[in-house]
Parts: C-alpha cells; structure tokens; sequence
C-alpha cells in the first residue's frame, strides 16, 4: 500500500455507480448540490491513515519516546486540530490564533508548541499563561522571555530553533556553513548562546529544534539532519542544559501531479528515526523525546477542491482556457509558487481526455491560472472540476481578493458529510468595515 502522500487523490477516491467522481463515500455533485462551490473536501480516512504512518512508525522504529506533532499552519481549525488530536499527535502552532484554535480543540498545552521568528509579546504572554512550549527563535525572544517568566513567576518551557546550514530544494541539496535565513540561531555561535541559558534560572531549555525546508523528496538531507542535531544536543548537554527533547521538523513532500515521486511517510520516518537513535549510540547519549512536525504531507492528500465550471474562450493556435468561480483566492499556490496540480471532471471522470486546455479562475489578474496545459474531457459551463491534493496550504492562504467570500469545507466519512468550516458570506465580509458618516 502507498502511503497516502504518495498518491494524487484521497484514498477513498472512486467513480461510483452513477458515474461520478465519489470520497468518503459521497457524489461529489451531491456534495456540491448541497454546500454550494467552491467547496473544499476533505477525506477523514485519509487523514487518519496519515496520521497513523507517523505515530505507528515512530513507535515501531525508534527506541526512545517520541511524537508526531501536527505543523497546523498547513490548515489550522477545529475540527483537525481535534481529528489529529485524536491520533495522538500534538500540535505545533505559530500565532496566537492558531494556538488559541489549538487549546479550544481540545488539545491539551503539554502538546502544544509555539513557533515563530517575530512572536509579538502578547503572543509569548499567551504561551507562558497556557503553559505551551515555545520554539525560541532569536536572542530578542530570549531576553524578552527571561523578563516575562519573572514578572509572570513562570520558568517558560523552551526548545532552540537552529538553522543547521542544511539547505532543500525539490531535486538538489546543498550544505553550507551557515545559512542565509530569517529562522533560528546560527549554529555557528552555539557557545554563547548554551552559556547564557546555563547562567539563566528562568528559562528552561528542553531541547532543540530544526526545519530545513518543505515538499521535500530527498531523504538524505534529513539523515545528515539528524545527526548534524544530535551532535548540538550532545554540546548542549555537556554545557549542562537539561535537552530531553529533539525536534527535526516536517518538510516531507506528497505527490500533486504524476511526476511527483515523494517517499513514503513511513520512510521519512524511519530514517530520521534511525538516524538520530545510531548517532545517540555513536556518543553514548540516552534517547531525546523525539519529534518531528508533518504538516502537508497529513493534510495535503487528504483536501479536494470543488469548483463550477464557467466561461470558456478559444484563443486559435495559441490556447484554450476553461474557467472555474474560484481561484488564486482558495488556491494562492500557483500564482505564488508555480504549484502545478491535478485535476478531474467529476461528473464524467471518465471520459477520454482528449482536449489540452488551461483552467483560469475567476481574479482579475492575467496569472490566475490554477492549471496550465492540462488535459481534459470535453467540458462546458456547470461541470464539476475537481483538484486534487488541496487541503495544505490552500485554505490557510486564502483570501478575499476581488471580495470573494471564502469557501466552505465539508469533512467526508462513510458517506456522510459534515461542515467543518462554513462558507462566508458577502455580509460577513461588509460587517468588518466601518462607513464613516461623514461619507454618507
Ligand atoms: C512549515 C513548517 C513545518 C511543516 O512543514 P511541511 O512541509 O508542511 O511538513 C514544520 N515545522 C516548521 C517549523 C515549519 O515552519
């Protein structure tokens, strides 16, 4: 069995007997019929057997504690901070709002850790009042931190976020001796900053921290990271801080077109596992907690995005473009990143795909293409289109550009779909503005 970021489609993807695309069981033209488009899909199975590969192989692989903690920038909301919560994963957060949507999950603070490079003080108050761990990030943090745990009378539970030179790209890596980025302690000043948390009575340095890049295949990065973070662990503890805790981050990569050939979770798992448990045997160190931070590759295979399809206009010899009413504002990754996608007509996934054409969105803005040169079926306007491996980073980038409500998000299981998410409304956007009355 692939694992589920290995594969382009929700694993309970399937034409059903009408012959439309289904997930989790439910006709995607009832799903649209009954929450309306855009509407973003999420498949709970996948979701769960996500989970399960990095709570089941961590168990399975390495000797020592450890945990999977969900990266819930990737899609931070109730229902999958409670979902993931539910597999036993804890959560790691990066603002006051996605820790507040944390805690009101459910999930408790013991399992909650706050990232970020530029937490305002608000934010660390927050932390330090609900006793989450925070990923320290810079010296001003540290400062900022040792006076708030004063005045609060805490001793705030901290780990070190480095930047161990280990740069990603998709198909290349590259080591350098320190790197040229916004995040974390260069790991190349390591003894003034163990001396200064050693002479520090209010902070508690738990452990360490690292995340070198995202949608990433190689393996190999991630072996020379485990160790490269051992090894700082080992100095911390000579310096006699009390590390129980090491954390390699997220940063593996699904599949969004057929080309995409990430490993399986399960292999990231083992070898970061395996990497960190044979360099603590190297140094003669008992097992860190370990924990790594998944975030596209458990939400990312599991989302969907439902779209009517509109206008069409041939321009001859040069392209065909198909429209959708919706676009960069649900799905800001292609006008943002190149992102390339794959997609489906979901009320004929089975006719031939026998025309080259571009999905534009609905923006005012020449490069709101959400699929470039793909192919389709015959298509014209009030088809379903749907996109597969949505549900990272997709609805946590959204906006409201051109004024465009945001969509909904339905949760799908066994048939039965939930709302987890309601779609806004024109009013909901007007009641944020103010009209001076000077204006009217
Ligand atoms: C973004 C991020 C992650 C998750 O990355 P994915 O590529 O989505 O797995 C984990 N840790 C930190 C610190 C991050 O910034």
């Amino acid at each position: 069995m692939p694992s589920p970021n290995q594969q382009i489609r929700p694993l309970t993807a399937q034409v059903n007997a009408r012959g439309n695309l289904e997930i989790g069981g439910c006709d995607a033209t009832d799903l649209v019929a009954a929450y309306g488009t855009p509407l973003y899909v999420l498949d709970e199975v996948t979701l769960r057997t996500a989970c399960r590969e990095y709570v089941e192989t961590l168990k399975r692989v390495y000797p020592g504690e450890a945990l999977a903690i969900y990266a819930s920038k990737a899609w931070n909301m109730l229902a999958l901070c409670a979902l993931v919560h539910q597999e036993g994963l804890g959560i790691d957060v990066v603002s006051a709002g996605e820790l507040v949507t944390a805690l009101q999950a459910g999930v408790p603070a013991d399992r909650v850790y706050l990232h970020g490079n530029n937490k305002s003080v608000e934010e660390l108050t927050l932390a330090l009042e609900t006793g989450v761990t925070l990923v320290a990030d810079n010296w001003w943090e540290l400062h900022t931190l040792t006076e708030l745990g004063v005045s609060l009378g805490t001793k705030p539970r901290i780990l070190l976020r480095l930047t161990p030179g280990i740069e990603c790209h998709t198909h290349e890596y590259i080591q350098t001796g320190h790197l040229d980025s916004k995040f974390g302690f260069d790991p190349t000043n390591l003894g003034d900053l163990f001396t200064f948390l050693e002479g520090n009575e209010t902070l508690q340095a738990v452990g360490i921290h690292a995340h070198i890049g995202s949608q990433i295949f190689e393996l190999q990065p991630h072996q020379d990271l485990a160790r490269l973070l051992v090894e700082i662990y080992a100095k911390g503890l000579h310096f006699g801080l009390p590390f129980q805790e090491l954390n390699v981050g997220g940063g593996l990569g699904i599949s969004y077109t057929e080309s995409d050939d990430p490993p399986a979770i399960s292999t990231w798992v083992e070898t970061v596992a395996a990497g960190v448990a044979r360099a603590c045997e190297a140094l003669n160190l008992s097992y860190p907690k370990l924990i790594c931070e998944p975030g596209r590759s458990i939400v990312g295979p599991a989302g969907v995005t439902l779209y009517r399809m509109g206008s069409q206009k041939v321009v001859p010899e040069v392209r065909s473009y198909v429209t959708i009413d919706g676009g960069m504002s649900d799905n800001p990754r292609p006008i943002t990143y190149g992102a390339r996608y794959t997609a489906l007509v979901a009320n004929k996934p089975e006719a031939a795909p026998t025309e080259t054409v571009t999905v534009a969105g609905k923006h005012c803005e020449s490069g709101d293409i959400l699929l470039k040169d793909i192919q389709l079926p015959p298509t014209e306007a009030g088809d379903i289109l749907a996109v597969f491996a949505t549900g990272a980073y997709n609805y946590a980038m959204a906006s409201n550009y051109n004024r465009l409500p945001r969509p909904a998000a339905v949760l799908v299981h066994d048939r039965e779909a939930t709302l987890v998410l309601k779609r806004e409304t024109v009013m909901d956007l007007l009641r944020q503005d103010h009209l001076p009355e000077r204006l009217t």
